[in-house]
Formats: structure tokens, C-alpha cells, sequence
């Protein structure tokens, strides 16, 4: 058996950026980190991006060069981590190694949802979770191939565009009456779907596929509520599962919708073992159940939370949560969180791309999305973190300064505080 001080149990986003937050926090022991693919930690957002359309890979590592070599990491690539031991504290590798540890950081992510009947590996069938899968899929964009997308969640949209940039014909089958509706306003919605149908794809909304047929060449024809259809590509994208096996078999708490249990500090039902990033459900202030971000912000911040609480240090302010997309050439960007029953007051009109709705509850901001505006979300993001009511009919007249009005509610709530206290 080796023994480690630290051991990373996946070499993603979240475990390469808790590893250098450990250096940075003056952690000298040993960091040993277990990665099943066979590549340094990388960015996966430019995965359903860049990486399928521009002229050149973009540059992925989560860190840099010098960060890397600081970081002192001792990379176990192409190793996977098949059992947790967490009386002897070890963790047990696919190979039969075995390794000691201290304080063991859970950072296994995620796998994307499959469909039994498009499973994958099938020829002209595409997941995307890997850079292996998108490099992949990015060599069948080749040649203008007819692409079904099945799910018309961001990542489905996010590949839609990509595809038709790269000269493909797209058809997105979204089995909801209208795209993204747990998740965004009807109006956003809408917009989103012009912009699909606007890039050139075929969008059947409250479509489903009941079945896949294998043809010749690695075609596929989908039996879909809307008729049969004949394409080149498959690729499914309706969803995320946690990675949360290895803890769950350990005897690790798991949240009743999946996902690794954690506290505010990261750490998980057993006081060595944390864990961060997608694979985790986390207890939030104003959530009544844990919480599943699937996001790079929740990673990289969970990351260093871990980091923190595994040194004894304070721990860092949690940040309202904030998620990017690119729509092909729009840029969308949310805060805080949806809920079912929040009311969207809108500035702005969709009609010119440019657009900030605040879903708000008895005129508290708590969800906030932004269509090309994201340097305007960002100056309201002090009220969402304050979490008191602002006057939200000043926000939706256009002759109001936006900024001026985040500064005015700010002081605003700071005097009515000083008053009640008085
Ligand atoms: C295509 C794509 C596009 C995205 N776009 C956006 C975006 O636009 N905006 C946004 O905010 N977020 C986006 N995300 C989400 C973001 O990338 C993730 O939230 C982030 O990567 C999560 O980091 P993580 O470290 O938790 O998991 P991951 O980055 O998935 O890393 C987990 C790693 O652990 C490894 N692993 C798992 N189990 C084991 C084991 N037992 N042993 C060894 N290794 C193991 C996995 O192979 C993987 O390499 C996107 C994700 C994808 C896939």
C-alpha cells in the first residue's frame, strides 16, 4: 500500500482547483490525484463550444503551466478509483492498488444520462462529456451531416448551434411543450427557440422518440410522436447523473435526488472525506432541500471551499450561484436560482438580443437572466447577495440607469436598516 496525504478521487475542474487551493493554503504534503481519462484536468464548457467549431483546439487546461508545476500533483491518469474504505481510510484502484489516505476529496463529477436505446458507442451515436467525445463528434460534423440532438436543454442547444456552424442540418426533438421551462421564463423560451429556428435547425418541441433503428454506414432512423426521421448523427443530451457510486457503496450520505451530501464546508457524512463539484447536493441557505449545480462556477467554488475547510481555514463567502451559455453568437447568463413560483419583471426587448429579466419573490431578487447583458447582471448581482426587496418598477423603464438604480436600492435597503434598528 502507498500512503498519501491527500488523495483526489477525480481530475477534473473541481479536484484540479481544490488542489491548488490546498498549496495555496500552505499544504505541504503529498497530493496524489486519480483521474480516469488520460489527460490533465481540463475546461469542459468550450467542450459543446469551441472545441467542435474553431479552426484550432482552444487551450483547455484548468491550469496553467506554472500552476501545475506549484501545485506539486502526483497524477494517477487512467486510473479508476472502484472502492472507498472508510475505516482503513482507502481508497482501492481498478488495478489493485490501494491507497492510504488523510483526507480524502471526492471530485468524480458527473456521466451523462444515456437512453437504452441509443447507447453509447454505437456508431453515429454521441454523448458529450469528454474532450474524447467531442473530438469525436467534432470529426462527424465533417462532411455536413444530418444531426438529431435529443434534448433541448442548454448542452442540446449549445451543440445545435455548433453543428449548424459547422455546416450540419439539425433537428432538436425536446419532449417538453417548450424549452428550458424549469428553468427560465416563458418569454426566454420563446426567445431561445427563435434563435434555434432563426441558425437554420428543425426544433420539434413536445417531441418524443420512441425508438432508434441502426441503418447502414452508422445512419440512424428515429421513430419520433412527429414521423420517422434519417440522420447521420445521434446525439443525446438530456441530462447529468452524479458520480456518486463510490461514496454511496462506502456508506456515505446521498440526497434523496442523488448526489454526494455535503455541508456548507464541503465535507461529507464522514469527517475525512469532502467532496466538490457535480458530483455533490449541497445544503443551501433558502433551499429547502440540497442543491445539484452542475455549473464550472459551482465546482471551482466548492473546490475552494473544500480547500479551506480541509486546512482550518475560514472559509470563503458563498457566492450567488451564476451559469453561462453561449447561444451561438449570444451569451446568456443567470443568477441565483429558478423557482416555480417566481414572478419576471423584464427591461429590455428580445426582439433586439438584448434582454435582463429579475425573477423575483414579493420584489426580492432571486433569480436573475441575461441575454447579451451580462456586464449589467453583473452590477445587480449586490442585490441578489442582500436578498431584500427592491423597487422593481424603476428597473423596467428604459430611462432608468441601471447601474445608478443597483447603487440607489443598495443604500436604499442600508437606510431602511439603519431605521428599523434605531
Ligand atoms: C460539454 C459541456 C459544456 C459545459 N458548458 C458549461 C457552461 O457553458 N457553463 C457552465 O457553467 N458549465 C458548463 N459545463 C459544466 C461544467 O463543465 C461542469 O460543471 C464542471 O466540469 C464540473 O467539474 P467537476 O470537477 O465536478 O467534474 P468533471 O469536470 O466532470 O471531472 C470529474 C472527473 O472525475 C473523473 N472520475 C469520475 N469517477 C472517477 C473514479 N471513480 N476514479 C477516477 N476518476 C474518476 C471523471 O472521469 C472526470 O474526469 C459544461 C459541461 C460539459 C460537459
Amino acid at each position: 500500500m502507498t500512503s498519501s496525504g491527500i488523495v483526489i478521487v477525480g481530475a477534473g475542474q473541481a479536484a484540479a482547483v481544490a488542489a491548488h487551493a490546498l498549496r495555496e493554503h500552505g499544504y505541504g504534503g503529498r497530493i496524489t490525484m486519480l483521474g480516469r481519462e488520460r489527460h490533465r484536468p481540463y475546461e469542459r464548457p468550450p467542450l459543446s463550444k469551441a472545441v467542435l467549431v474553431a479552426a484550432d483546439e482552444p487551450r483547455l487546461d484548468v491550469l496553467t503551466h506554472e500552476s501545475w508545476a506549484h501545485s506539486k500533483i502526483d497524477l494517477l491518469s487512467g486510473s479508476d478509483a472502484v472502492a472507498l474504505d472508510l475505516v482503513r481510510r482507502h481508497v482501492r484502484l481498478a488495478d489493485g492498488q490501494v491507497l492510504a489516505y488523510e483526507t480524502c476529496l471526492l471530485a468524480t463529477g458527473g456521466e451523462a444520462v444515456t437512453l437504452a436505446s441509443v447507447p453509447p458507442g454505437r456508431p453515429g451515436v454521441h454523448y458529450i462529456r469528454t474532450l474524447d467525445d467531442a473530438r469525436r463528434l467534432r470529426a462527424a460534423l465533417e462532411g455536413s451531416p444530418r444531426v438529431a440532438i435529443l434534448g433541448g436543454g442548454f448542452l442540446g442547444l449549445e451543440i445545435a448551434h455548433s453543428a449548424l456552424s459547422a455546416g450540419a442540418s439539425v433537428t432538436v426533438l425536446e419532449r417538453a411543450a417548450s424549452l428550458l421551462d424549469r428553468f427560465v421564463p416563458r418569454e426566454t423560451s420563446a426567445w431561445l427557440a427563435s434563435q434555434m429556428r432563426a441558425a437554420g435547425a428543425r426544433l420539434l418541441l413536445g417531441a418524443s422518440c420512441s425508438g432508434v433503428h441502426s441503418l447502414p454506414r452508422g445512419r440512424s432512423r428515429l421513430s419520433t410522436s412527429s414521423g420517422d426521421l434519417e440522420v447521420d448523427e445521434v446525439v443525446v443530451a438530456i441530462g447529468l447523473s452524479p458520480n456518486d457510486a463510490l461514496a454511496r457503496d462506502a456508506g456515505l450520505q446521498i440526497a434523496p435526488g442523488g448526489g454526494i451530501l455535503v455541508d456548507a464546508s464541503c465535507r461529507t457524512s464522514n469527517e475525512h472525506v469532502f467532496a466538490c463539484g457535480d458530483c455533490t447536493s449541497q445544503r443551501r441557505p433558502g433551499q429547502a432541500a440540497p442543491t445539484r449545480l452542475e455549473s464550472w462556477q459551482n465546482a471551482n467554488e466548492q473546490a475552494r471551499t473544500a480547500a479551506a475547510a480541509m486546512q482550518g481555514a475560514p472559509l470563503p463567502v458563498p457566492p450567488v450561484p451564476w451559469f453561462w451559455t453561449d447561444q451561438g453568437r449570444h451569451n446568456v447568463q443567470m443568477l441565483g436560482l429558478p423557482a416555480s413560483d417566481l414572478e419576471y419583471v423584464r427591461r429590455g426587448d428580445p426582439a433586439n438580443d438584448k434582454v435582463l429579466w429579475i425573477g423575483h419573490r414579493a420584489c426580492v431578487p432571486l433569480h436573475g437572466i441575461a441575454i447579451n447583458a451580462g456586464a449589467d447582471l453583473r452590477a445587480l448581482r449586490p442585490l441578489f447577495e442582500r436578498g431584500r426587496p427592491v423597487r422593481l418598477e424603476d428597473f423596467q423603464l428604459d430611462a432608468t440607469n441601471l447601474r445608478a438604480w443597483a447603487k440607489h436600492m443598495q443604500a436604499d435597503v442600508a437606510t431602511t436598516a439603519s431605521i428599523t434598528s434605531l
